[in-house]
């Protein structure tokens, strides 16, 4: 019978890169450079609520560590250690090498350090913290935009939120679309891309900063709250893969592109004087950053299309709703 130890030292010890002491002993150690914040983040999953209990393994670990990643990128920050808890029904090997093999997968990707961590015995829950640095007071945050600026947007909208309606079997549509598009799709939902490259360009260049993981219209509104400001946004401006604006039917605006879950984008300000900046960024990092709109003294949120106000019927997901 495979021990909790052997769990963690089968499993979740692996050589470390930056890291003074980590797993084994009853705290990890590390060291923080000088002139470095420390920016610290943790995002739970929980089976049945965040993911498919019987989803791949694989990216289930993948999907837990890039939702931490995008955090740190949301801040302007260099992610670089992890630590990871997690619940377990049962003792399933194969289920643990491919989750693991999956979380490594990131964690080389984004070069995170997994430090520490606990194992134990309930319903699958799995819970990872990140921390990473970044310059003193470099940080980019919620609060700091101002009226007038620009706000963007990278790669594009609705790709998880619509191949999860699919899976669920909740979008009704007549529109038909390819595997290789599905498929595409499933990648956003299962194997997110974290920002990681972008949110350290950002450093000095955006005033304020959020990931949207829980749709465009909140998490922009938290940088609005935060701000103090009210926007416009324009939604034939707004980047969407998957279908042609004309014929976007109103489920997939309102539901997938305006308050669809899991983009893991960042959502920015920045001023107008940096928009040939941003778009030289765009080419070098071949990924897409679209100004959807600017914010504005005056509260609220628009949403404009052509002359047209779309009235959203609900902004995002809140697991309290
Ligand atoms: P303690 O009882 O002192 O809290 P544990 O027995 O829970 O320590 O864990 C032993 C070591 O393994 C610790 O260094 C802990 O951080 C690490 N660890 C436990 N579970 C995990 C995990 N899932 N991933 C990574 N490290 C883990
Ligand atoms: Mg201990």
């Amino acid at each position: 019978m495979t021990s909790e130890f052997n769990i963690i030292a089968q499993y979740f010890t692996k050589p470390t890169e930056h890291t003074d002491l980590g797993v084994g002993d009853d705290a990890a150690l590390i060291r923080v450079a000088d002139g470095m914040q420390l920016a610290i983040s943790a995002d739970m999953l929980v089976a049945g609520t965040h993911f498919f209990a019987d989803a791949a393994p694989y990216d289930i670990g993948w999907k837990v560590l890039a939702v931490n990643v995008s955090d740190m990128a949301a801040m302007g920050a260099q992610p670089k250690w992890a630590t990871l808890a997690i619940a377990l029904p049962s003792i399933d090997d194969a289920w643990l090498a491919e989750f693991s093999r999956g979380f490594f997968a990131c964690a080389q990707a984004f070069n995170v350090d997994l430090v520490g961590g606990d194992t134990t015995r309930g319903p699958l829950t799995i819970s990872v913290q990140i921390m990473g640095e970044v310059p003193i007071g470099k940080g980019l945050r919620r609060d700091g935009a101002k009226a007038g600026e620009d706000i963007w947007v990278s790669g594009s909208l609705g790709d998880a939120a619509l191949a999860l309606a699919i899976l669920q079997n909740s979008y009704k549509t007549d529109a038909n679309w390819q595997e290789d598009e599905l498929s595409k799709w499933l990648q956003c939902l299962n194997r997110p891309q974290p920002r990681a490259m972008l949110g350290l360009a950002l450093r000095g260049l955006a005033t304020s900063c959020i990931d949207i993981s829980d749709g465009l219209l909140a998490d922009l509104g938290h940088i609005l709250n935060a701000s103090n400001l009210g926007a416009t946004i324009h939604l034939e401006q707004l980047p969407v893969s998957f279908y042609n604006m004309n014929h976007l039917d109103d489920q997939m605006i309102q539901q997938f592109v305006l308050a669809g879950g899991d983009d893991y984008e960042l959502c920015f300000t920045a001023p107008k004087s940096k928009k040939t900046e941003i778009n030289q960024l765009s080419q070098q990092m071949k990924l897409s950053i679209s100004c959807i709109g600017e914010t504005q003294e005056s509260a609220g949120l628009v949403v404009r299309y052509h002359h047209q106000i779309i009235t959203p019927h609900k902004k995002g997901f809140d697991h309290f709703d």
